[in-house]
């Protein structure tokens, strides 16, 4: 039960404190607990406007000053943006919004999205089925039809994946099959993350999106790049899809919009997409708090923050000192893989290394609770991995207490 923050510090309901390696659980608290500064903005925006719709002619002024801001900073050409309240409505929103392109530029039969597996996306019938994870699917079809998945750029299992090919000569030779068997004109748009986070931070080769891109370039098909986890300087930038080279159509961004303290989400696209979409008879698509004046006040303080505290380039720092401090993990049986991008990281456990098992599940979270317990340091077990993806405030200090709590644990328990 946490019942308080305070920068990189929470305490539960009996008082104790925690260092949060997590960034309040979900990668999303960017300027940490407890902004003062945060609560008085909200709280001065609910006297002014506490909430009036953004539906037909309608706008409020901190909305269209948030999309102005967004616009500034987002991937060439990506000028328009429709509001959300999170991360699963943005992939929606992108998906909707990406038929509805072809359909009203006469190309009806463009439905399929390709995903990959091992993708997060959300859990809505749309975003969930575009996830890379089975138990999202399992019991609650039928899911959302023409959802093809593709195998995600997963380096320390090229072998098994891959077998000897060259990872993206193998990847970009699948899409092509599966573009070619989908058939070129029905495939609508391609979704991933420029980084796979939940998947267990894959960065995947810097090759891979800018020759995915010209495949589907070359098919009239949109890329989306789905930027929840990554954007607003988790890499170390505004937008991580612009240094991967994803030269995106659309962009769904959330979480680290407001850094936790309101649920928001925005799909950033071209004005070409924006146009199409709204023309005729308008895009058919909004929630009751998309464009949410409060969520809008709070994003803009919030991204005043991360620029004015040089929160992007201590998400660099963050990453060196986990790759600094991890680095004695190398040498534990259990230990298959460590990877780090800017302020996440993962340490991928297995059963055997020569085999590459990953380790049994109740194994993992047992670990990330001997960590909690034995040195109050909160990491996330997720699949076989435990991630980490503090808030971006995280000091030096903060994280060798991380780590070597991790080293501790793990060297300890005989993993
Ligand atoms: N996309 C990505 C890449 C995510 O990691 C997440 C959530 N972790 C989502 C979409 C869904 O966001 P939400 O939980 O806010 O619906």
């Amino acid at each position: 039960m946490i019942v308080r923050g305070k920068g990189s510090t929470v305490w539960d309901a009996e008082g104790t404190e925690l260092l949060d390696a997590t960034g309040g659980g979900l990668w999303n608290s960017h300027v940490g607990h407890g902004r003062r500064e945060l609560a008085e903005i909200m709280a001065k925006q609910v006297e002014e406007l506490e909430y009036f719709t953004t539906f037909h002619e309608f706008g409020n002024d901190k909305t269209i000053r948030l999309a102005a801001r967004l616009a500034e900073h987002a991937p060439a050409g990506l000028n328009k943006v429709f509001f959300t309240s999170g991360g699963s409505e943005s992939v929606d929103t992108a998906i909707k919004a990406a038929r509805l392109f072809h359909v009203r530029s006469g190309e009806p039969d463009r439905t399929w999205i390709i995903s990959r597996s091992a993708s997060y996306h959300g859990c809505t019938y749309g975003s969930g089925t575009l996830t890379g994870f089975e138990p999202m699917q399992i019991g609650v079809g039928p899911n959302l039809p023409h959802v093809e998945k593709l195998s995600p750029p997963y380096l320390y299992r090229a072998g098994e994946l891959y077998g000897d090919q060259d990872p993206t000569d193998f990847l970009i030779a699948e899409l092509e099959q599966t573009i070619a068997r989908l058939g070129p004109g029905n495939v609508a748009a391609m979704i991933g993350e420029p980084v796979m986070a939940g998947g267990g931070v894959l960065t995947p080769p810097p090759d891979y999106w800018p020759r995915v891109r010209e495949v589907l370039s070359s098919h009239g098909i949109l890329l989306i790049a789905d930027e929840v986890v990554t954007a607003f300087g988790r890499t170390g930038v505004w937008f991580d899809s612009v240094q991967r080279e994803m030269e995106p159509d659309l962009v769904t961004t959330a979480k680290g919009i407001t850094s936790g303290y309101f649920a928001l989400g925005a799909v950033l696209m071209s004005d070409e997409i924006a146009e199409a979409i709204t023309a005729d008879m308008g895009f058919f698509h909004g929630h009751t708090y998309s464009g949410h004046p409060v969520g809008a006040a709070v994003a803009l303080a919030n991204l005043d923050i991360i620029e004015g505290e040089g929160l992007a380039a201590n998400a660099l720092s963050i990453g060196d000192w986990f790759r600094a401090g991890l680095a004695p993990l190398a040498d534990l049986p259990s230990v298959g893989d460590v990877r780090v991008e800017g302020a996440m990281a993962a340490i991928e456990l297995v059963a055997d290394r020569g085999s590459r098992a990953p380790m049994d599940i109740p194994a993992v979270f047992g670990l990330a609770d001997e960590i909690r317990k034995h040195h109050g340091v909160i990491v996330r077990p997720y699949g076989n991995n435990i991630i980490l993806s503090p808030p971006l405030v995280m000091t030096q200090v903060e994280t060798e207490v991380t780590t070597k709590s991790i080293v501790e644990v793990l060297s300890r328990t005989g993993s």
